[in-house]
């Protein structure tokens, strides 16, 4: 138990609902575990209400308060999670003076933005899990604390007097150990898989941090001062921690949350050498591969993968244009990508997840049309290939990318509303887009759900829901893959339907 003088001793942490991303994949929030251990370590008692996986919605968060409750935290990132944590965080406003709190994604790029809604008392910008134990401190001692008092944690933006007041984020990685991490917190593990299985998926880190400069992506700017960039887990503690959550939790997935598991190739050839000597074989998923590591990876290092449960590798293939792939900086080619598709072909047995980016500042059709046949080439040659609905591009505050936006015309946000409109789902239209580049994103955003066997070789269940589903998308794929070859976008009657799946998953 906390020694808090005010008695208030809880603290909620709220995970929003998703949208319709969240009917596909749906993880255990790891993001809220992670800031859990600390409290809990604190003395700190902490409940998690995950929204996505209740129909309780803010009713829910409201019955939790009480006089004990210290803070209401909630893990944000931009697009149809903001209207969730929107809601929820007036109803809490209005329950009582409680302070809520977000952190996550979007209080990361844009704290300011997020300390305007009256709805939000404090923003925890980068890594919150020594943030959230000093803003805590701090609260059970005043229950308004002045800005000095709150000037050592790190990364926290709070409002005084009137104006906003903002403090470095914390510097570095926080890595948790496993046996930390509170997973009693979580009352049912059977609620998170993916789309079609039944398998309970655990996300987990082998490595954090990226040492790439992609020019779209907030990692350059979040790691610009870290010292490393990418910090590896030891192999035998990333085994440690899978095989305690298969044996304690009866996980059937793992799934590493890595921004790049395969920085160094010995790191995870570690893992997979623990793993054999270990005699595990589980099903594994890696959310961050790229090209160019593919390329450095042997036939045997692939099978050595393929043969450790290994079944996805998500690869950011994001443009067929040489020209955007080279404002990305991504240092990758077409014939990069290309050629690391064929490698994972012959493998035979990894499946390869491709994502893309659409609707660059100056990105032309014919642009966008090479991305198309990039991908329809990249799925002809590799029958366990599927690609992503594509990327929107939006673009983050400090990055690269967000100044080449601004030259053409680009204003981010400057609401929490209007956050809310920042999704890949979404239909919101840039500055620079021309109707022919909106009605083809349109067309890519229906279509690409269809042009592949995703749903083939990602559903397992055999009910007649699912069967039902995969018949509907066996019949609508060629003339899907007959509009995204040809770039025929005209008489679109998919896409209010689209747009009518999409507002049905919003809520708040
Ligand atoms: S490799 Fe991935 S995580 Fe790293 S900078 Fe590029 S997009 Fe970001």
């Amino acid at each position: 138990m906390n020694d808090s003088v005010t008695g208030r001793n809880k603290i909620i942490l709220v995970q929003p609902s998703m949208g319709v991303a969240g009917e596909f994949v749906r993880h255990p929030p790891l993001s809220l575990l992670y800031v859990a251990s600390g409290l809990v370590r604190e003395g700190f008692d902490v409940r998690i209400i995950d929204l996505r996986a209740s129909d309780g919605g803010a009713a829910e968060v409201v019955k939790a308060l009480g006089d004990d409750v210290l803070w209401v935290g909630l893990t944000v990132m931009g697009g149809a999670p903001v209207s969730s944590a929107l809601e929820v965080s007036r109803a809490v406003k209005a329950a009582g003076m409680y302070p809520v709190v977000w952190g996550g994604s979007l209080a990361t790029i844009a704290p300011d933005t997020v300390l305007g809604n009256s709805a939000v008392d404090y923003a925890i910008s980068g890594s919150g899990v020594s943030s959230a134990v000093r803003l805590s401190r701090a609260l059970v001692a005043n229950d308004t604390p002045t800005s000095d008092e709150l000037d050592h944690v790190p990364g926290l933006y709070s409002r005084h007097e009137g104006r906003i007041v903002g403090r470095k984020p914390f510097r570095g990685f926080e890595p948790v150990p496993f046996r930390e991490i509170p997973y009693h917190l979580i009352p049912d593990y059977g609620v998170y898989a993916h789309f079609g299985t039944a398998r309970r998926v655990f996300p987990i880190y082998s490595a954090f941090g990226c040492p790439y400069r992609c020019a779209f992506c907030i990692s350059p700017a979040m790691y610009k001062e870290y010292k490393p960039k990418w910090l590896p887990l030891p192999a035998t503690e990333v085994v440690d921690h899978i095989e305690y959550l298969r044996d304690r939790f009866d996980a059937g997935l793992i799934y590493f949350y890595d921004d790049d598991s395969f920085v160094n190739p010995e790191h995870i050839r570690g893992v997979l050498d623990e793993l054999k000597r270990r005699r595990i074989k589980i099903p594994m998923s890696f959310r961050g591969a790229r090209v160019n590591e593919i390329l450095r990876m042997d036939d045997e290092f692939l099978s050595a993968l393929a043969e450790s449960g290994t079944e996805i590798l998500h690869v950011g293939l994001e443009s067929g244009s040489p020209r955007i792939l080279a404002l990305y900086e991504k240092g990758v080619t077409v014939e990069d990508t290309i050629e690391a598709n064929r490698r994972l072909a012959k493998n035979g047995k990894l499946i390869a997840a491709y994502n893309w980016i659409v609707g660059t500042p100056g990105e032309t059709c014919e642009e966008m049309a090479a991305t198309r046949r990039l991908l329809l080439r990249i799925l002809d040659e590799n029958p366990r290939a599927f690609v992503f609905q594509p990327n929107k591009f939006h673009p983050i505050p400090g990055t690269v990318m967000a100044d080449v936006a601004a030259r053409h015309g680009y204003r981010p946000p400057a609401t929490l509303e209007a956050w809310s409109c920042e999704e890949q789902e979404g239909d919101k239209r840039e500055p620079w887009y021309t109707p022919r580049i909106q009605r083809d994103i349109e067309m890519m955003q229906v279509t690409s759900y269809f042009i592949d066997h995703k749903a083939e070789l990602l559903t397992t269940e055999n009910s007649l829901y699912y069967i039902i589903v995969r018949l509907i998308i066996a019949l609508y794929r060629p003339f899907a893959r007959f509009r995204f070859k040809r770039g025929f976008a005209g008489l679109l009657f998919e896409y209010p339907l689209f747009r009518r799946v999409v507002m049905r998953h919003r809520k708040g």
